[in-house]
């Protein structure tokens, strides 16, 4: 029998937990978004930040920049924000403009004020074990779950298939700091199907719709699917959930899995945040 994981119900626990603590607080917590440029599906996910925020009883404020703004003026708007007392949370909204350096306006963040996780600070910490003041939330949000469900990590052999900074990477590190053995494929790596076929877990986030077929999948194995593709009517993920199901233990789909803890994990990040800066003016 497939269980399905389910992302959206574990998510809108957690929102409500984070909703009766923040009812209780005086001073709000308050997360800034820098949103720059007029990427449709930005506007949509930065929307849903906002309105998660504000049904927890968070203040939020979005900052919209113009697409052709300079990376100076990017950079002061977010030397602001840090210095601003009254926000304990900042997230820059990716992808940025073209012209921009990533790298530069992730590194202008406090780490303090990291929600991401995204600054090397924060990352580094994370990679070399040390406790960690925020853990990107996508990641998170994939442990969250599996230990929702009580899905035994240790000794696992996982697969995860993707490797950027805010996926690949931190989730590999957080299951091999749970004791998995843990391999990381990419676009460049040749044998992905045995891989996958060898894998008690497999995490696929490579942004390629049902691109992950039942010739994948270990029989019993349990599927992560971390993949939004866009299609006509509705969004799908990296995984033929039809075909791929049947074959697993467990599997999250696509709508209503990794995407409402993703931003599950945002909240409870800026709630942590607050917590701790709260805390070290006592
Ligand atoms: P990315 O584009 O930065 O990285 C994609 C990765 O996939 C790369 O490491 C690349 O090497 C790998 N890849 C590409 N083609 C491959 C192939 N044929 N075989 C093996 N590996 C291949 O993507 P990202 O930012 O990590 O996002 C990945 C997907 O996850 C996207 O669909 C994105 O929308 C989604 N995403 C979802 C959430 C969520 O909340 N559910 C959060 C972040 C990202």
């Amino acid at each position: 029998m497939t269980i399905i994981l389910d992302g959206k119900k574990l998510a809108n626990e957690i929102i409500e937990d984070l909703k009766n603590l923040t009812v209780k607080l005086e001073k709000k917590p308050k997360l800034a978004v820098i949103l720059a440029g007029n990427d449709v599906a930005s506007e949509i996910y930065v929307r849903n930040k906002q309105n998660k925020a504000k049904y927890i009883g968070f203040d939020s404020v979005v900052i919209p920049l113009d697409n052709d703004i300079s990376e100076e003026n990017m950079l002061e708007q977010i030397h602001i924000l840090n210095e601003d007392e009254n926000i304990n949370a900042i997230l820059v909204q990716l992808p940025l403009p073209e012209h921009i350096n990533k790298q530069r306006v992730l590194e202008a963040i406090d780490p303090l004020k990291d929600v991401d996780g995204f600054t090397s600070y924060n990352f580094g910490r994370l990679a070399l074990g040390y406790k960690s003041l925020v853990v990107p939330c996508t990641p998170k949000g994939i442990i969250r779950l599996l230990q929702k469900y009580n899905i035994q990590i240790e000794g696992k052999n996982v697969l995860v298939i993707g490797r950027s900074n805010i996926v690949g990477k931190p989730i590999a590190i957080l299951l091999q700091s749970q004791n998995a053995t843990v391999t990381i494929a990419h676009s460049k790596t040749n044998n992905l199907k045995e891989l996958a076929r060898n894998s008690d877990i497999i995490i696929s986030a490579i942004g390629k719709y049902h691109f992950i077929k039942k010739d994948f999948i270990k029989k019993n194995a349990i599927v992560i699917d971390v993949g939004i593709n866009r299609t006509k009517n509705s969004l799908a993920g990296d995984v033929d959930f039809e075909e791929v199901a049947p074959l697993c233990s467990y599997i999250t789909p696509v709508p209503g899995g990794i995407g409402p803890m993703t931003i599950a994990m945002l909240m409870e990040n800026t709630y942590e945040l607050y917590k701790y800066q709260v805390n070290q003016l006592k």
